[in-house]
This record gives C-alpha cells, sequence and structure tokens, in this order.
C-alpha cells in the first residue's frame, strides 16, 4: 500500500514541493507546527526509523544533504529543529519515513 507521500512523489497528489533530487523530496507541511514546517522524505519507501535496515542506511546521506540545502534555500540556516516521529505510538501518522524541519526564524 502505497503511502500519501509516495502519491507526492509520483504526482498523484499535489504538495508545494521545496525541493526534489534523485532520492529526496522535501515539502512544506499541510498543516504548519512553525512558521517553516518542511518534510524531508526519502523515495524509497520505508514504513519508520525501526524498519531500517542496515542496507538502508545509505538513504540517510542525501536526507542531511537535503535539509542543509532546503534550509540555505529558505534562509533558515542558522536556526531549526529536526523532528522524526517514530511507530504509531510515537506520534507517526504518515508510515513512510520522513524528518520534519521546524524554524521560526
Ligand atoms: P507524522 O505525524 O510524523 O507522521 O507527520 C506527518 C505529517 O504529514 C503531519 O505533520 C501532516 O500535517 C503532514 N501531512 C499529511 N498529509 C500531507 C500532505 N498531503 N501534504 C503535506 N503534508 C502532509
Amino acid at each position: 500500500m502505497s503511502s500519501i507521500f509516495t502519491k507526492i512523489i509520483s504526482r498523484e497528489i499535489p504538495a508545494h514541493i521545496e525541493y526534489e533530487d534523485e532520492n529526496v523530496i522535501v515539502i512544506h507541511d499541510i498543516a504548519p507546527q512553525a512558521k517553516h514546517h518542511l518534510l524531508v522524505i526519502p523515495k524509497q519507501e520505508i514504513e519508520s526509523t525501526q524498519a531500517l535496515l542496515e542496507g538502508d542506511m545509505d538513504i540517510l546521506k542525501p536526507l542531511f544533504l537535503a535539509i542543509q540545502t532546503v534550509t540555505r534555500q529558505l534562509a533558515i540556516q542558522d536556526g531549526y529543529k529536526l523532528h522524526i516521529n517514530s511507530g504509531k505510538a510515537g506520534g507517526q501518522e504518515v508510515m513512510h519515513l520522513h524528518i520534519h524541519i521546524l524554524s521560526d526564524i
């Protein structure tokens, strides 16, 4: 079953895309919890941090490079928080690994 983020990646549903490359898409959160609230999403559909296998760890590097790129793009590179919810009990609603970027700069 594909997640809502997979549907955004395949352009089945629209989103405000801030950055995209072959491995990652970064979108603006539809319900922002800060002045800037973005979601950094690997194109490979992995359910959560807990579902990452050792062989999947290569997907993490492009996520952090994308974080540097978009925070510079939005001029929030001097101050932001990263947040990951993992598992339903951890507040994860979309079961496709993603990192929240939150900034009030
Ligand atoms: P999480 O609770 O960590 O799974 O976060 C999921 C996030 O996805 C929430 O902050 C939602 O507001 C956001 N979200 C859900 N649907 C969309 C969408 N279609 N476009 C952008 N953000 C979304």
